[in-house]
């Protein structure tokens, strides 16, 4: 459904295998900020490209960087929009989580607060533990704040890269 507001998202990227025709997963995240531009998102800011190890089965490493794009859909439509940009670069949703794809793009945080449906969190479940999502976002997105612990992108992503420090 399209909304007369603007909805804005903290956004993950992430890609693990080549693509026919675009290369390497740098090239594929290139690539999908281009497609979610093409789809009638605003996309105000994108990190640089980080890689990381690979989580789960799959045996190649990940490239990763976040993004916060704007737009007038609310989250079921944006998750909707999401998914298919992750068609269109022949992700296939059958099998096992964490199976090499070739583009994940996760909802992380929205501008609206908290959201819960079946089949949609938000803010995204695992985000406060993933270095690999916390370090990109605190590029581009430091003080956005998350609902559930009140804490910045910024206090998150310190908070993962000190893990024995106590408060
Ligand atoms: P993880 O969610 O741990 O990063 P994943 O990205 O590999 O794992 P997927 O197979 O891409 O998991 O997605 C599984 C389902 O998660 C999706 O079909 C979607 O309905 C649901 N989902 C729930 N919350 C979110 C969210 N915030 N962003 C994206 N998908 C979500
Ligand atoms: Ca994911
Ligand atoms: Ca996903």
């Amino acid at each position: 459904m399209r909304d007369a507001s603007e909805h804005r998202y903290l956004i993950g990227l992430g890609s693990n295998c080549r693509v026919p025709g675009i290369g390497a997963p740098r090239a594929v995240l290139a690539s999908a900020a281009g497609a979610l531009a093409d789809e009638g998102w605003r996309v105000e800011a994108l990190s640089r490209l980080a890689d990381s190890a690979p989580v789960g089965p799959s045996q190649r490493r990940y490239a990763n960087a976040a993004a916060v794009i704007a737009g007038d859909l609310r989250p079921p439509d944006a998750l909707q929009s999401l998914q298919h940009i992750e068609r269109t670069f022949g992700r296939e949703r059958r099998g096992q989580r964490w199976r090499s794809r070739t583009l994940d793009l996760d909802i992380v945080l929205w501008s609206g607060g908290m959201w819960r449906t079946p089949g949609l969190s938000i803010p995204h479940p695992l985000f406060r533990e993933r270095d690999f999502v916390l370090h990109p976002a605190a590029q581009i997105a430091p003080h956005w704040r998350d609902p559930v612990t009140g804490l910045t992108i910024r206090q998150l992503a310190a908070r993962l890269s000190r893990p024995l420090r106590t408060e």
